[in-house]
């Protein structure tokens, strides 16, 4: 990586702003139901703290548009982080308001606090540059660790590097050299799988991991505009009829540059969108009227294992099903269990197939899962990420 990180800074006894991705999920009482990005942010702080910094941690939560809502409250996740860091994290109860702004003068070395969620405010989205000058003016140093939000262009993102030295923390680090390493130096065979619902969302992606890989495996909701493209019937499959060009360019761009792409050849189909739906497998090109594609099939799952048994490298983003249907869940826990099972780089690309890994119990068998969905999209497709750009080079 060509951006500073904390270890290229004097850090001792700084007063440090730390935006961190704590977008955890929480049930409707508040509990936090999956720690991740929590846990992910730890070594950054405790860095921090062994330095003698004083830190103001700052993230968003959810989309509350603007306005303070409680319930997207950072609360939960001050008590988490104290529990992670036995020390008390001081919550405080607005962003750049007075109550933030005293809990951070009076701050001392050693000690930790959280502002409210930067999105309380319009004009963090809106990359405001006073709102971001505010929240420069409460630290010496600026360190970004939000991978999840990296490609966001927002105050506490990109804005506030203006005004501060800006650096990145461990998190960034990690994800960029992992991701980095496995785009430009991948031990070969080289396989991508991409999932998830929509082409529209991937076709960057489909393009630019086109003139890496040496397969590309395609499944999910994806796959329908595949078969539509090449004549087929897809009943009621989700498919983009506006897309169909695309899936015939991402096909002859393969052919072009000799990388086997991979469809399913049959698919689970359903009759309804419900969980006990009526369901069978068919072939990919027998999906009768009235009927949905919702997973790939078996004879799909063991095509796909058979490629994958020979990889070295693989980076999986986007379930290959509606997973959150157990019965069409399938595929996509066959696959997590095949890539747990490789000897090889095995990299999750944040979002749903990371949330289905960790369901899976299949988290620590992977060489790196990504805390950003998103931003590891973004980053694979060749994009520059806002949140990084903004760091100070080497
Ligand atoms: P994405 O955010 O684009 O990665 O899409 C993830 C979503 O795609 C998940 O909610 C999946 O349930 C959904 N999905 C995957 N395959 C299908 C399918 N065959 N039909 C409908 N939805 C699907």
């Amino acid at each position: 990586m060509n951006k500073k990180t904390i270890k290229d800074i004097d850090l001792k006894g700084k007063k440090v702003l730390v935006r961190c991705d704590f977008n955890v999920p929480m049930d409707e009482n508040k509990n936090i139901t999956d720690n991740r990005r929590i846990v992910s942010a730890l070594p950054t702080i405790k860095y921090l703290l062994e330095n003698n910094c004083a830190i103001i941690l700052c993230s968003h939560l959810g989309r509350p548009k603007g306005e303070f809502k409680p319930e997207f409250s950072l609360q939960p996740v001050a008590k988490e982080l104290s529990k992670q860091l036995n020390i008390e994290v001081k919550m405080a109860k607005d962003v750049i308001g007075e109550d933030a702004k005293q809990l951070a003068n009076n701050l001392k070395e050693g000690e930790v606090m959280l502002l409210e969620n930067v999105r309380f405010h319009s004009e963090e989205t809106d990359n405001n540059e006073e709102f971001a000058k505010e929240l420069a003016s409460m630290a010496d140093i600026y360190v970004n660790d939000a991978f999840g939000a990296a490609h966001r262009a927002h105050a506490s993102t990109e804005g506030v590097a203006k005004f501060l030295p800006a650096v990145s923390g461990f998190l960034i680090e990690k994800e960029l050299n992992f991701l980095g390493n496995a785009i430009s130096n991948p031990e070969r065979p080289f396989v991508a799988i991409l999932g998830g619902a929509k082409v529209s969302d991937k076709i960057g992606v489909i393009d630019s991991l086109l003139e890496k890989v040496d397969t590309l495996i395609i499944g999910g909701g994806m796959a329908y505009t595949f078969f539509k493209a090449q004549g087929y019937n897809v009943g009621n499959s989700i498919c983009e009829l506006d897309k169909l060009d695309l899936a015939k360019q991402a096909m002859d761009k393969a052919k072009s540059k000799g990388v086997k792409l991979m469809l399913p050849i049959d698919t689970k189909i359903g009759k309804e969108f419900k969980p006990d739906t009526e369901s069978k497998t068919v072939a990919w090109t027998e999906i009768p009227d009235n009927w949905e594609g919702f997973d790939i099939g078996e004879k799909t799952i063991e095509i796909f294992k058979e490629e994958l048994k020979n990889a070295k490298t693989v980076i999986w983003n986007g379930p290959l099903g509606l997973f959150e249907f157990e019965q069409f869940a399938v595929g996509t826990n066959s696959i997590a269990e095949t890539l747990a099972n490789l000897d090889a780089t095995t990299i999750i690309g944040g979002g749903d197939s990371a949330a289905a890994v960790e369901k899976a119990g299949l988290s620590p068998k992977m060489t790196h899962i990504s805390t950003g969905g998103g931003a590891s999209l973004e980053f694979l497709e060749g994009k520059k990420l806002p949140g990084i750009e903004s760091l100070l080079n080497k």
